[in-house]
């Protein structure tokens, strides 16, 4: 019996199949039930137009079967067969499959990536096999042949017996390892879990005879006396799989409790989701969709290690367990999958990204998202308040990253505690409860609400009567500085220079004020030594003395942002203590100055200063000093 040699490529797919990592193994099963469907369908579309093949539509299935004693598993399929011919042809050389495209050189990583996520055909085999036999005999053909090898040596070709039309394919697992252990895959509940997890929706059903065991029938003595029944074997044929998806069926045929056993199932979230949408597509590229917003983030949600991504199905057979390019990095929380016929069962993880069709299919997921949040927003306020704790922050990213690329698609999304009744409101809601006077959007940051209210620089607009937008997300101000204005209003911060608040009359006012109180402001600017840019007079304050703002590009809360980051140079914020020129204080800081006291001056100065950070929630630099200066001048 002659040898055969595989041809080139095909000894380097099954080199990196035999060198594969455990955890990609299982795949074996996906392949191999995915050929038998093929080779099913492909009978089957002839037995509709030809009497002679002698089969209905419930007559196709596949069979699996394994046997512990001789550490085999057996996967028949009664489909279209292969000659002598074809025999050679498909599984002698890759290069018919089409499955595999050599890209770059055997680098094991990327090998193991593309083993783990797409169809790489009959040759996963070996992964689990030291030998693989198939038995087919070909629809039309009078002859069986048996295709035998047991890795790179080659394969041999017989002649066989074969009675019925189809293929039989009988792998001889590998001995375990320290490491490996073969014998799991002779296991039927291991069997059925992976049908389950990867064959479930595969149009024919997956037959096994499975073993159960029942309670022997008791005498009535025995069952009198409270004797535990002993028990028997029996066996039963089990479809394993369930054949139709779930998203292939019709909306009409489904209830919303399926919808969400499904995602529960699917998914592994507890937690019932917020909302979900099934998408039927029957343009180019055809394809089906299941779409879910859960309503908790996942706990690694917010970490590197949390992977984006929907399942990929070719026509009912998962491709992919999370294909990132499906879903864009704002809308990283989606859970869901992607059917379509258009793809090809065999590509490759870069010919995937570069695939023209899921490029289109990502698009058209990206606007169903999008508009499925609009709608949550618009008639189900307090899931999608729900929704925005849990990924709100997901979105402000989003606003933000690419240099504010994808910000018009996100803006109407986001919502901000507001500081009427400390409600979450849009920017819509913002800018249509503006009074006619009111030019600015007006926001103010801190490290939480309460820090906030407590801030003196938003006195002065609540006073006013304008409501106020209240960040507390680190990422808050640098979205709010990316977005610039919103429905041609432009977003001012409370600690902003010019809050637009003051008549020209007022202004006029307090610039006197400064001019008359120069050497004194000069005078507290110099005891502070560089640790502010100026000291001013301030029009925003009422109750309290003093506070800090910022000039300039960087604020103070993004000054605290930033230098949080691991980043070697810190940042400064342009700071400006202002204070009250209606407060008492001030008017014992004017007749220290008046008196000439320039060193007690200095004091409160760095006392006022301490005090300003205390109250923007920022840590003062010499606690001793602050301490020791209060019982001073106390
Ligand atoms: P692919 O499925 O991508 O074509 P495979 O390496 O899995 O690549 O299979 C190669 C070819 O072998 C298939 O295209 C098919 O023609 C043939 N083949 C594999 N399994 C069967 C089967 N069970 N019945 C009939 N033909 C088969």
């Amino acid at each position: 019996m002659e040898t055969k040699q595989f041809k080139a490529e095909s000894k380097r797919l099954l080199d990196m199949m035999i060198h594969s990592i455990y955890t990609h193994k299982e795949i074996f099963l996906r392949e191999l039930i995915s050929n038998a469907s093929d080779a099913i369908d492909k009978l089957y579309f002839k037995s509709l137009t030809d009497d002679q093949v002698g089969l209905s539509k419930d007559d196709f299935a596949i069979w699996i079967a394994a046997d512990k004693d001789s550490r085999t598993i057996k996967i028949t399929d009664n489909g279209i067969g292969m000659t002598e011919e074809e025999l050679e042809n498909n599984l002698g050389t890759i290069a018919n499959s089409g499955s595999f495209k050599f890209k770059n050189e055997n680098k094991l990583e990327e090998d193991n990536q593309i083993i783990g996520q797409f169809g790489v055909g009959f040759y996963s085999a070996f992964m689990i096999a030291k030998k693989v036999t198939v038995i087919t005999k070909a629809y039309g053909s009078d002859k069986a042949y048996k295709w035998e090898s047991e890795g790179v040596d080659g394969y041999t070709i017989t002649e066989a017996d074969k009675q019925s039309v189809g293929t039989e394919i009988i792998l001889e697992l590998l001995d375990d390892t320290d490491d490996e252990n073969y014998s799991e895959f002779l296991d039927q509940y291991r069997i059925k879990g992976l049908v389950k997890k990867y064959s479930d929706y595969i149009r024919f059903p997956v037959k096994m005879e499975v073993t159960h065991s029942k309670p022997k029938e008791q005498s009535e003595e025995d069952k009198a006396a409270g004797k535990a029944p002993e028990y028997e074997d029996f066996i039963e044929i089990e479809t394993l799989n369930s054949m139709v998806p779930l998203w292939k069926k019709s909306k009409s045929e489904l209830t919303e409790d399926d919808y969400k056993h499904f995602y529960v199932e699917k998914f592994i979230d507890y937690n019932e989701p917020l909302k979900y949408a099934h998408v039927k597509n029957e343009g180019m590229p055809e394809y089906n969709a299941l779409l879910y917003i859960p309503s908790k983030a996942p706990f690694d949600f917010y970490t590197r290690e949390y992977e984006k991504g929907l399942q990929l199905y070719s026509n009912g057979v998962l491709i992919m367990d999370k294909c990132p390019d499906l879903l864009p990095d704002y809308f990283s929380f989606v859970k869901g999958l992607v059917d379509s016929e258009d793809l090809s069962l065999n590509i490759s993880r870069e010919m995937l990204q570069h695939d023209r069709q899921l490029k289109v299919i990502a698009k058209s997921i990206e606007k169903t998202i999008s508009s499925e949040l609009k709608k949550l927003l618009k008639n189900e306020r307090e899931k999608y308040e729900q929704f925005w704790k849990a990924f709100g922050l997901q979105l402000k990213y989003g606003i933000y990253s690419d240099y504010g690329m994808h910000k018009d698609k996100l803006v109407d999304l986001l919502m901000f505690t507001s500081s009427k009744e400390h409600k979450l409101v849009t920017l819509d809601e913002y800018v249509s409860a503006m009074p006619e006077s009111q030019k600015y959007i007006y926001y103010a940051t801190g490290e939480s609400v309460e820090r906030i209210e407590q801030l003196p620089q938003t006195e002065l607009v609540k006073d006013n009567g304008f409501e106020i937008l209240y960040l507390t997300d680190n990422v808050d101000e640098f979205a709010i500085r990316t977005l610039m204005n919103y429905k041609e209003k432009e977003f001012k911060s409370v600690s902003a220079d010019d809050l637009g608040l003051d008549t020209p009359e007022k202004k006029e006012e307090l610039k006197a004020k400064e001019e008359e109180s120069s050497d004194m402001l000069k005078t507290l600017a110099d005891a502070l030594d560089g640790k502010v840019a100026k000291v001013t007079l301030s029009q925003r304050l009422k109750s309290h003395p003093v506070c800090l703002t910022s000039e300039g590009e960087i604020s103070l809360e993004m000054e605290k942002v930033l230098n949080s980051m691991p980043n070697d140079q810190k940042i400064h914020a342009q700071r400006v203590l202002e204070l009250n020129p209606d407060h008492e204080i001030f008017g014992k800081l004017k007749s220290l100055s008046d008196a000439g006291d320039s060193d007690k001056l200095g004091k409160y100065a760095k006392l006022l200063y301490d005090q300003a950070l205390l109250i923007e929630g920022m840590s003062i630099e010499d606690p001793v000093e602050f301490s020791n200066l209060i019982c001073e001048l106390m």
